[in-house]
């Protein structure tokens, strides 16, 4: 029997990669979204699998998949700071309501269940670079907090589950991932820059651009969540880049990867923007076996080139 898996979010720049990773191992995928950030194109060459199927749906509503399922990934939120500042209430239902509901379809289905969390539960961050173990520095009441406190409260509802209905859970942390079917105008840093660059626009770094973050190229990423899915971890792992750059850094990598001679302009720093980040991955190493593999150099031309075609 084939395995079923379903993913919220599926129709994202993460999610769609990692349909296609499970199809491509011959599991049946069953994808939900909204489209509320995304659409169909992410997903549009996996409708001639017959292992794959797309459902339209809004997951801060009840989830009805019939028939067994054997894994639930929800991936489903709003990602990037821009959207999140957009529409901050449906940022916190997907985070609560959202995960209740695909909690709610794992232990009725007595299926796996992971949840896409986020380097931002750890805020601003005191200590660097950040542990698993490290709580965080989260202001509830700013503008980052609808996301940030959103996937806080779906890690807490996630190890309740586990603990009271017994559910084999998976929280993994996911920090700046990049790469190709990112939107060109999702806002965040890395497809905001190539826009900036291939569209001959100044590129806009925020702040003086000495806040640091750490970017990870999609394909270690998906390697890395594969790896953490068929463990039998329930303790939240560390998933990103271990390597650090400035955003200032960056906006230089990105003229000298395209040869281009566009300006450099700054623009204020948005409220809450953390100072630095970067991954402890000493968990993710030992447990999983694994580490990023694609320098950012490599990666960023791979999504230029993407950008251009
Ligand atoms: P994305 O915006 O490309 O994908 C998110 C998807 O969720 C979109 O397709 C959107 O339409 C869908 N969605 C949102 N609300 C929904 C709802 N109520 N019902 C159904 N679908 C809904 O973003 P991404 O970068 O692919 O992020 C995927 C997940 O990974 C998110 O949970 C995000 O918080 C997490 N994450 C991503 C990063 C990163 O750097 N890319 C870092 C940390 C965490
Ligand atoms: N940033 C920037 N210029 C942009 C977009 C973002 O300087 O055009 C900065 C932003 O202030 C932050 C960093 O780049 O310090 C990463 O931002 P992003 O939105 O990618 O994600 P975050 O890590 O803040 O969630």
């Amino acid at each position: 029997m084939k395995k079923t898996l379903v993913i919220t979010g599926g129709a994202g720049f993460i999610g769609s990669h990692l349909c296609e990773r499970f199809l491509s191992e011959g599991l049946r995928v069953i994808c939900m979204d909204n489209f509320i950030t995304s659409d169909k194109e992410n997903i549009r060459h996996l409708f001639r699998n017959n292992n794959f199927k797309f459902v339209e749906h809004n997951v801060t509503k009840y989830i009805n998949v019939a028939g067994k399922v054997d894994y639930v990934l929800h991936f489903a939120s709003l990602a990037s700071p821009e959207d999140y500042l957009k529409y901050p209430i449906q940022t916190l239902k997907v985070g609560s309501l959202g995960t209740h509901n695909a909690l709610g379809l794992a232990k009725e289905k007595k299926a796996v269940f992971m949840i896409a969390s986020t380097s931002e539960v750890y805020g601003d961050p005191l200590i660097h670079p950040q542990p698993e173990s490290y709580w965080g520095n989260v202001n509830p009441i700013g503008v980052r907090g609808c996301y940030d406190e959103s996937k806080r409260f779906a890690e807490a509802i996630t190890m309740a589950y586990h603990r009271i209905h017994k559910i084999d859970t998976r929280i993994v942390r996911i920090f700046n991932t990049y790469g190709p079917r990112m939107r060109m105008h999702d806002g965040r840093v890395v497809p905001n820059f190539i826009y900036q660059v291939l569209h001959n626009k100044p590129l806009t770094v925020f702040g003086k651009g000495t806040q640091t973050r750490s970017f990870c190229y999609i394909d270690d990423l998906v390697e890395g969540i594969h790896r953490f899915l068929f463990s039998n971890i329930n303790e939240p792992l560390n998933l990103g880049n271990p390597g650090e750059f400035s955003v200032m850094q960056l906006a230089k990598l990105v003229l000298k990867l395209t040869g281009s001679k566009n300006k450099i302009i700054f623009k204020n720093l948005p409220q809450d923007d953390p100072k630095q980040r970067q991954p402890d991955i000493s968990k993710a190493k030992k447990l999983l076996k694994w580490e990023p593999k694609i320098p950012l150099e490599t990666g960023l031309q791979k999504t230029v080139n993407w950008f251009k075609s």
